[in-house]
């Protein structure tokens, strides 16, 4: 079998066509992915997020505010419902204190938040609590509406106005910009805006800071006694607090002389902001709600916060680029199944119509196109032999046939005597048809590869003479010398009867075609076989035809010795089956030689000495 270069075989192009197909579409679901699940993704937290922001400040505003949650309720409902969110607020031991509406249990789920306005969660409301760093010290997770008992009473807001005026001129005097903002425990406080390279601004907006009212005294105290005893400084030392909980040391004598203020090192002013943050929960626990558990969920789909839904531009995008891969995939798909199954329709429609197939391609479809080409060839030249061959062979038995007939005719006419003679006659037209029909089967046996020989070691000597002698009669008869030149003793494997026959039908010819006085030598050697007459030769342009079937020369078909024309195409059939060669040569007017040629028998066993 010719196999196909790999380069041109239709598997490699399907192959490589599918490969590309399959990396393009892999290539742009894995992109389309990616890319509509990130945008999806960020769209969809980027609003959850801005959701569970809003709810939780909310709450932490009210928690701040309020000592219990008995308000909640109604404030989760409306919110609920504006954000199409199912808001429900827990206990710290998965007690349920409000809820927006039924949906399943969220004993085990994960919260979204926790609610202390004592314990902020900064990730959430992004950053220091409301910008007041002012009020806090800018570390406290305090949220600063938690005020308590820090409240500035609104009667007692004069004086800290009248500071907050004269800061602001003050301001406005070294060329800045301010404003009075209220903080949410009802003290008003300056935020300074506009250039102010040297903060003499910020010194003006300081001095309010250092403004403590009557209202606020006490608790500021508490909160300096609590802070002193939690950080156990020496006994000669304990620690003051002013309105916006920055921390003083103050002799333990004289607590309110702001000249003996000094600034508490940076060492130790971890501890100490910790510390006052932490006298500053302590006296806050009583007027702020407990912290409580937010969960922020679908109401559809339970426990879930993050919904994933697609939005109308991702999902456009997704239709459209798998909508472009398919319809990439059929395209290609299409236009190299036409071009595969082209070829295939002109193979089809050119053998159907006895035509020669047209080969384009060095592929299996241009390889079948050859392939088919030849088959077509043998088998149009096999019915033309067939025909030939019933023709002739209808020819080659007609003859004999008429022959036999007319005599019989004839005899029943009585236009000839039936005798010996007539006997004779018919005899020998029964004995040239069974002699055709004998080489037919011998042909047809060839043909079907049934034609079987038994080779054996076979003296050529021994062959040679036999032919001789069975050839003998008829030579003399046409005045044809018959010898036998053999060198040496030659020994072939060959089945002696079929070399006889081929050996005799070369001799039967060539003491036909040889007029009386020549002669026909029969010649061996270690490697051949030939039959030589000097004949009447055969033309060069009939030399190749005479192997043919009913192949004759004019000049032989005239002779009524001639025979049936199968003879020497048998010899040569015959000499194939030993898988050896029959050929012939030949000069006009001076005769012909036919050789044979058989392979070498083997070696003779080596004989032990
Ligand atoms: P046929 O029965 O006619 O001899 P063959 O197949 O034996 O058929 O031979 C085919 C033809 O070849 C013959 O008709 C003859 O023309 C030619 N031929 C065969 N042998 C010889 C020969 N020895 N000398 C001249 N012509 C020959």
């Amino acid at each position: 079998m010719i196999r196909v270069p790999l380069r041109h075989s239709l598997v490699t192009r399907l192959l490589v066509t599918s490969v590309l197909i399959v990396i393009a579409a892999i290539v742009a679901t894995a992109w389309l992915a990616a890319s509509t699940a990130t945008r999806a993704i960020s769209q969809e937290q980027g609003q959850s997020l801005t959701d569970d922001k809003g709810v939780y400040d909310m709450l932490l505003g009210y928690a701040a505010t309020h000592s219990d949650w008995s308000g909640a309720p109604a404030l989760i409902q409306a919110r609920a419902a504006k954000l199409d969110r199912r808001i429900t607020l827990m206990t710290l031991d998965r007690a349920v204190l409000a809820d927006s509406g039924p949906g399943p249990s969220l004993a085990a789920a994960r919260p979204s938040a926790t609610i202390d306005p004592l314990n902020v969660d900064t990730a959430l409301t992004g950053g220091p609590l409301n910008g007041d760093t002012a009020l806090t010290g800018g570390a406290a997770r305090i949220d600063p509406r938690a005020v308590g008992p820090f409240r500035v009473p609104a009667a007692q807001r004069d004086e800290l106005d009248k500071v907050a005026a004269d800061a602001l001129s003050c301001i406005r005097k070294v060329g800045a910009q301010g404003r009075v903002v209220d903080l949410p425990n009802g003290r008003p406080s300056i935020v300074v805006s506009g250039f102010d390279p040297d903060s003499y601004a910020a010194g003006c907006a300081s001095k309010l800071a250092f403004v403590t009212t009557k209202a606020e005294v006490k608790p500021l105290a508490q909160l300096g006694r609590l802070a002193t005893s939690c950080a156990g400084l020496s006994a000669k030392y304990r620690l003051g607090v002013w309105p916006d909980f920055s921390v003083f040391y103050a002799s333990a004598v004289d607590s309110v002389k702001v000249a003996e203020v000094q600034p508490v090192a940076s060492a130790s002013s971890a501890r100490i902001s910790g510390c006052v943050e932490k006298a500053r929960r302590a006296m806050l626990q009583a007027y702020v709600a407990p912290p409580a558990l937010l969960f922020v969920t679908d109401p559809r789909s339970g426990a879930d916060q993050t919904r994933f839904t697609l939005s109308r531009s991702n999902t456009i995008r997704i239709v459209t680029v798998t909508g472009g891969v398919l319809l990439a995939t059929i395209l290609v798909t299409v236009l190299v199944g036409y071009r595969l199954v082209r070829p295939l329709r002109a193979l089809t429609d050119a053998a159907d119509g006895h035509r020669p197939v047209p080969v384009s391609t060095q592929d299996e479809i241009g390889r079948l196109a050859r392939a088919l080409n030849d088959s077509t060839e043998r088998r149009d030249r096999a019915e033309a032999q067939r025909r030939a061959m019933v023709s002739d062979v209808a020819h080659e038995l007609r003859t004999p046939l008429t022959n036999i007939r007319s005599w019989l005719e004839a005899a029943q006419d009585d236009l000839a005597p039936t005798d010996g003679q007539l006997l004779e006659l018919l005899h020998d037209e029964a004995l040239l048809l069974q002699h055709i029909i004998d080489d037919l089967t011998d042909l047809a046996a060839a043909d079907a590869g049934t034609l079987r020989v038994h080779p054996e070691p076979t003296y050529v000597r021994d062959v040679l003479t036999q032919v001789a002698e069975s050839h003998r009669a008829p030579a003399q008869a046409a005045g044809v010398e018959l010898t036998i030149a053999v060198q040496g003793d030659p020994v072939v494997t060959a089945d002696p009867v079929r070399l006889r026959q081929v050996v005799g039908n070369l001799v039967a010819n060539g003491i036909r075609y040889t007029p009386a006085g020549g002669s026909v030598t029969l010649a061996a050697s270690e490697d051949r076989i030939s039959v030589r007459d000097t004949g009447v030769g055969i033309a060069p342009e009939n030399l190749p035809r005479i192997f043919d079937r009913f192949w004759r020369a004019d000049g032989s078909r005239s002779r009524t010795t001639g025979g049936s024309g199968l003879g020497l195409a048998i010899a040569r059939k015959l000499t194939e089956a030993h898988g050896g060669t029959l050929t012939a040569e030949s000069t006009l007017a001076h005769g012909s030689t036919f050789t044979i040629r058989l392979p070498a028998p083997p070696p003779p066993p080596a004989t032990p000495t």
